[in-house]
């Protein structure tokens, strides 16, 4: 397995693959520690995942304050009175609140705030830590040659000068948005939209007020500018205008645009809108992951989407190797993860659309409650919890004749106090609410096949008032591939599609 590119999702990726024992070479061309300062908002059902592979403590020590709230703010211009704020509650406030959850909707962790940065240096510190992961920094992925069963990847390093060939039984293109690895394939990234310049000007300011405390987005002018808690930083996106040739004078594009007086520029970063997913993402056994294989910017859950797709491909491919995946488990990574890519691409055209909708209507004088009641109708609102956002009822992989397949099984917490979630098995599950223990055959055979499946009998009452099924098999990645009130008439045909030797054809739900 190589994996190329120790971002976010190549060190989800590797990790992943070595929670199911499997291990791989990944080559970063980096050799000095990432260096992005803007803050990335991890979900709590990001958290969750990350969570499964014993993450989620430090990352969230790489985080801001856990007590603190955000606030997105929407003003006419910097300064003004806002028109409506969109309060997040802090993490811990956030947490209390899901400890209280009934149904499992909630996830298990809140959300984190951290730098790029911070999260990429914390995965890697755990990449390094991993006995199946060999990481090789410094080292530059520039070539690849498909074979019918392998890749072979050409590779410099950059301390020696010397050039490699690996070949690899599976490649992971997880390189981000410039994917070289996507360029090799010759996979197109897909726009929905005409890119428009933009930039990115970190900076201080000693005459910017803000009133919010924690983390504040404000949305004014068409613009963003946000601001970390117990921080003085300003991030500020800007689009850029026709006569916006040059950005190398940042503060007075500040000034000229929000009448900003920046007292140090720390930072400038021109770059692209776009809203790209790449056409394919799979070609031979050479895969695209992450931000390889959809460019959102301005990112949105972005993080959330590259862990996810980091997460589904590592349980298949692990699967594969283990060759208890049939073919139709790869295949249907793309099937998954890109729905998901086009589905936030969805989101994020709509939330830039009401951004500028909110912009002109300013303009034309609108009233602050016109304008409240418009944001109120179409503002994107932080989703901090994350768990609503994937469905895979679709999926060829998950069993189409019960609702309820294809989607995250619901985080409840049992009588005794533990989270569900934190006694399901590394690979398939079976939790068996059966009085008589009915699950165990259904185990057995499919251990039997080579399917590694985990009995969970569970003896708790108010669960099974609460669930009509009695039997539920769940996935790696928390999703409930098959669900029954009782035992299934032909248990091998389930087993059969949730590993991808029969392909189920699409049933829409
Ligand atoms: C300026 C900026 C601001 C952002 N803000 C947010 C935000 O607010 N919220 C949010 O959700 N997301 C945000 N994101 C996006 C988020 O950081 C990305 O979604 C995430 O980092 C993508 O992870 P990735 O692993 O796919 O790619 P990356 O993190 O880009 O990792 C790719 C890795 O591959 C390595 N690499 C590249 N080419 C090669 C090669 N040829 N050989 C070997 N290694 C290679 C790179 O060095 C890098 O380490 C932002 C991104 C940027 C750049």
């Amino acid at each position: 397995m190589l994996v190329v590119g120790a971002g976010l999702a190549g060190c989800v990726l590797a990790l992943e693959l070595a929670h199911h024992g499997v291990p791989s070479i990944v080559v970063e061309r980096a050799s000095k520690p990432p260096r992005h300062p803007e803050l990335n908002l991890v979900t709590g059902r990001g958290m969750e995942l990350l969570r499964r592979l014993g993450l989620a403590d430090t990352v969230r020590a790489a985080g801001d304050d856990a007590d603190s709230p955000a606030a997105v703010v929407w003003s006419r211009a910097i300064g003004e009175t806002p028109v409506l704020v969109n309060a997040v509650p802090s993490a811990n406030e956030l947490r209390r609140q899901y400890a209280c959850d009934r149904n499992g909707s909630a996830p298990v962790e809140p959300y984190v705030l951290l730098t790029g940065a911070g999260l990429t240096t914390r995965l890697r510190d755990a990449v390094r830590g991993n006995r199946l992961i060999d990481l090789r920094e410094g080292w530059t992925f520039t070539d690849l040659r498909l074979e019918a069963d392998r890749t072979v990847a050409t590779v410099l390093d950059a301390a020696s000068r010397v050039r490699h060939e690996i070949e690899a039984g599976y490649l992971a293109g997880c390189d981000g948005a410039q994917s070289t690895v996507r360029r090799c394939l010759g996979v197109p990234l897909e726009d929905a939209i005409t890119p428009a310049r933009h930039c990115t000007v970190t900076f201080r300011s000693e005459s910017l007020q803000h009133p919010y405390p924690g983390l504040s987005m404000i949305i004014a002018d068409g613009m963003a500018l946000s601001r970390r808690a117990g921080n003085d930083l300003w991030i500020g996106h800007l689009p850029l205008e026709e006569e916006d040739t040059d950005v190398s004078d940042p503060a007075a594009l500040l000034n000229r645009r929000l009448g900003i007086q920046a007292s140090e520029i720390v930072g400038v970063t021109p770059w692209q809108e776009t809203l790209g997913v790449a056409g394919t993402y799979r070609r031979g056994t050479a895969y695209l992951v992450g931000e390889s294989a959809h460019r959102f910017h301005p990112p949105s859950a972005t993080v959330d989407t590259c862990l996810a797709d980091a997460v589904d491909l590592g349980w298949k491919l692990a699967a594969s190797v283990a060759r208890w995946g049939g073919p139709g488990l790869l295949g249907s990574y793309e099937g998954e993860r890109r729905r998901e890519a086009m589905l936030e691409r969805e989101t994020l055209s709509r939330s830039l659309e009401a951004r500028q909708r909110f912009g002109r209507l300013a303009a034309e004088g609108a009233s602050t409650a016109q304008l409240a009641a418009v944001l109120r109708r179409e503002a994107p609102h932080m989703n901090p919890a994350g768990t609503t956002a994937s469905h895979h009822a679709t999926s060829t992989v998950v069993w189409h004749d019960n609702a309820g397949a294809g989607t995250r099984l619901p985080a409840v917490r049992l009588s005794g106090g533990e989270l569900l979630f934190d006694l399901l098995g590394p690979q398939f599950t079976l939790i068996d609410l059966t009085h008589g223990l009915h699950g165990r055959p259904l185990v057995a055979s499919a251990v039997a096949r080579g399917i590694p499946v985990t009995h969970l009998p569970v003896d708790d009452d108010p669960l099974r008032a609460d669930w009509r099924s009695r039997l539920v098999l769940v996935r790696p990645d928390h999703f409930v591939a098959w669900r029954a009130p009782e035992r299934p008439s032909d248990w091998d045909a389930i087993l059969d599609v949730v590993t991808g030797h029969r392909v189920q054809d699409h049933v829409n739900t």
